[in-house]
């Protein structure tokens, strides 16, 4: 990707805003610090082994139980209750316990999301990279593949389809469930609203899941170095999907992973077409990881 773009600095650590009260993410010794005032390492896992052991849980049959019988009651509560409801729309013991397979605790003074080696934001953006990518490449936008397949198929040796492949079939078999997210966008009158790229509202009871201020993915400035008089925040809102609304994030329960596996089996016959990306595979991606499996495919693909 660094043909395409040069990429900032920009190290993603979320603040966590609990009923105004201000906590790290991902949890570390800033969060187990302000939560309970442990100062070291020993004391911080100790507390933690504290809470988990008065649960008493062995056999955790819903997200709730696995949640506290990995981290305990007190950052279950303020960190994870209400964000998990909010984004499954369902209260966290009626969700499966497997959604939340590992809650990884850093003993150590690191707000860092990300453990990769690198990271950043493309500079200026990710809209001027895209248009490297396609430089020299024929692109017809809004022009739907399924409604134009015969006439677009005749221009191809190999087709990769990116788009819901329950679509691609007509939902022969029925949909695949998705959960989606409404944004709400401003442009505020200020230069600063919150300070960091993303704040995450762990309460039940404020209705959106997260903030996200664009401007500090690149440190508040233009491209120029300008700093910005204005700011723009963008609140998400979890949803359910319904057909026709803009899918985000594959449901991977036992039932949308069998009916995903029948689409898959169908997929897998059609010789020309490569079905790929979130939609195509059902399956959530970060980017860094969607490009990874599109430079595998097309290494394959061309062998
Ligand atoms: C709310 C949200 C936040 C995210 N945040 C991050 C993040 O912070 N970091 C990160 O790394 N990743 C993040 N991601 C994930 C990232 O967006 C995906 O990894 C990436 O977009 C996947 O690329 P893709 O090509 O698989 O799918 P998409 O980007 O969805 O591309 C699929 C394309 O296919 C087109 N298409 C579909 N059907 C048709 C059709 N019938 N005809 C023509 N075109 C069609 C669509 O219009 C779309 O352009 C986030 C995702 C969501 C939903």
């Amino acid at each position: 990707m660094n043909r395409f773009a040069e990429f900032n600095r920009f190290t993603n650590s979320p603040v966590a805003n609990f009923k105004g009260e201000l906590y790290s993410l991902p949890f570390n010794m800033y969060t187990f610090n302000k939560m309970w005032g442990v100062t070291t390492p020993e004391e911080a896992a100790a507390k933690i082994e504290e809470q988990r052991r008065a649960a008493g849980i062995t056999e955790p049959r819903n997200l709730e139980e696995q949640a506290i019988s990995l981290v305990g009651a007190d950052i279950y509560e303020k960190l994870i209750k209400g964000y998990t409801q909010k984004q499954w729309g369902r209260p966290c013991d009626q969700l499966p316990a497997f959604i939340i397979k590992r809650l990884p605790v850093r003993l150590t003074f690191d707000n860092n999301y990300f453990n990769a080696l690198y990271q950043g934001i493309p500079i200026g953006g990710y809209t001027k990279m895209v248009e490297r990518m396609l430089d020299g490449i024929e692109v017809r936008l809004n022009v739907d593949y399924l409604a134009n397949k015969a006439e677009l198929d005749k221009l191809a040796e190999r087709v990769v389809y990116t788009g819901p492949i329950d679509a691609y079939f007509g939902y022969c078999l029925g949909p695949l469930e998705y959960r989606s997210v409404r944004f709400e966008t401003e442009v505020l009158d200020m230069p600063n609203f919150q300070g960091n790229a993303a704040v995450n509202y762990t309460d039940a009871e404020t209705p959106w899941t997260r903030i996200i201020e664009h401007k500090w993915f690149e440190f508040g400035r233009d491209t120029q170095g300008n700093e910005l008089p204005k700011t723009v925040i963008s609140r998400e809102y979890s949803s359910v999907w319904k057909p026709g609304d803009e899918p985000y994030y594959p449901v991977n329960d036992a039932k949308n992973s069998a009916l995903y596996a029948k689409y898959k089996a169908l997929a897998d016959r059609e010789a020309k077409v490569s079905f790929g990306g979130r939609l195509g595979e059902y399956k959530y991606y970060d980017m860094d990881q969607v490009i990874a499996r599109a430079l595998d495919e097309a290494k394959k693909s061309n062998k």
